[in-house]
């Protein structure tokens, strides 16, 4: 017998996974051509060159005893040097290695940070659209997630009830930007405001408030549109890393924590939560992928990639009738459905072997995502499909 804990969490398990098991059996049954799977956000651009250079050249270089050795939990001290200067360099931050933590990507980062901070019944705040996963991750050291409702005119965080729902059991903020799944980036003038409630109510509850930013998509931004650094803004943040967009290497599950220490009990908390990787059960983080970051600090993915996708999609979207949330970053289009039932609507659109996620799996129930990173011929050969699935509504 599971544990009642697990039966409630394989009941609600991922509607995202599901359709991406789905998609496997439509290729199967239509051919992959004749599918248009917008469920997951797996990257469809390979990694940089320099990734696979770094890979031979390490495994061919160095020491196999010491590469593929266990090292501190926190990880190499050298990586996380390379990290710390880097961040510094482009943010005019002042960490060290004493302020980073590899993880196993941004969903460990999440989990340690959890472990670390959370008793049972503390309350976790996060603002409508967020990954549906945040709620698990939650649940995990028994938190609760507190929702704030979605601001549907341009999806900057509703800080009005945002503040009215901060209470003295309050005791991290999720923030997600670029976002999934709006594509969202949380402008200065918000970071500036969310910080200003949290600092007041921080005085108010005699409390520590801890703001987790979440950045996997921080590389993935159009234009020259800014994602302000958070820790300039508010004392108590932690940063959430990975490298599996900004590389393409979700498999490889590799990414960082940031603990700057000027937050509350820096100390205990960077100590804990490198017994927290330990302890549950992730160690360390791979070893050789450790290597290959800081071999390839200023990689990046070939972002004009996801751009040409992002405005063929919107384009054609927005000319067939629908209302879409232009991205400003990350790989996914968040576009209001035409009937109030959500989930209809991606039943609908399946019809034509259209595959893409409820809005309600992120808490915003009225829209659906699709996640446009995938082969760009996908894109243009969806759109007639869109086409005659707009007919069935306007
Ligand atoms: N946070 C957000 C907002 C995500 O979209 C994802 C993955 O899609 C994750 C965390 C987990 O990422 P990782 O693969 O780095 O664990």
């Amino acid at each position: 017998m599971i544990s009642e804990k697990m039966v409630g969490l394989v009941k609600g398990s991922s509607v995202i996974r599901a359709m991406f098991e789905e998609g496997k059996r439509l290729a199967k049954e239509y051919g992959a051509e004749n599918v248009y799977d917008f469920s997951l956000g797996n990257p469809n651009v390979a990694p940089p060159q320099a990734v696979e250079d770094a890979i031979v050249d390490i495994v061919k270089s160095e020491d196999p005893l010491r590469l593929h050795g266990y090292m501190s939990n926190a990880g190499y001290e050298d990586v996380r040097d390379t990290i710390a200067s880097s961040l510094n360099e482009r943010f005019g931050t002042k960490f060290s290695e004493k302020n980073i933590i590899m993880t196993v990507g941004a969903a460990s980062g999440l989990n340690v940070t959890f472990k670390t901070l959370l008793n049972p019944g503390d309350e976790v705040i996060t603002f409508a659209p967020y990954f549906g996963e945040y709620k698990n991750y939650v649940i995990n050291y028994d938190g609760v997630l507190v929702e704030i409702s979605p601001n549907t005119v341009d999806f900057q965080p509703k800080l009005d009830e945002f503040e009215a729902k901060i209470t003295k059991k309050t005791k991290c903020v999720i923030v997600n930007s670029p976002n999934n799944p709006t594509g969202v980036v949380y402008s200065e003038e918000t970071i500036r405001a969310l910080s200003g409630i949290l600092e007041k109510k921080q005085k108010e509850f005699k409390t520590s408030i801890y703001l987790v930013s979440d950045e996997p998509y921080r590389e993935l931004v159009y234009g020259d549109v800014k994602v302000p650094y958070i820790t300039k803004y508010y004392r108590n943040t932690i940063v959430g890393y990975s490298y599996s967009k900004s590389l393409s290497l979700p498999g490889e599950r590799i990414g960082y924590l940031v603990i700057p220490s000027e937050i509350d009990d820096y100390d205990d908390v960077f100590a804990a939560a490198s017994v927290a990787t330990r302890i549950l059960g992730y160690v360390n983080a791979p070893s050789l992928m450790q290597r290959v970051v800081a071999k390839c600090i200023n990689e990046t993915t070939d972002i004009s990639y996801y751009e040409r996708n992002r405005n063929t999609l919107y384009e054609g979207l927005t000319k067939l009738g629908f209302t879409c949330q232009k991205p400003e970053g990350a790989f996914y289009l968040f576009m209001k459905t035409p009937t109030e039932d959500d989930k209809a609507f991606v039943a609908a659109a399946k019809k034509y072997n259209i595959l893409i996620v409820p809005g309600s799996s992120f808490g915003c129930p009225g829209y659906v995502r699709i996640a446009y990173c995938v082969a760009y011929e996908t894109i243009v050969n969806s759109l007639p499909k869109f086409a005659e699935l707009a007919r069935e509504y306007f």
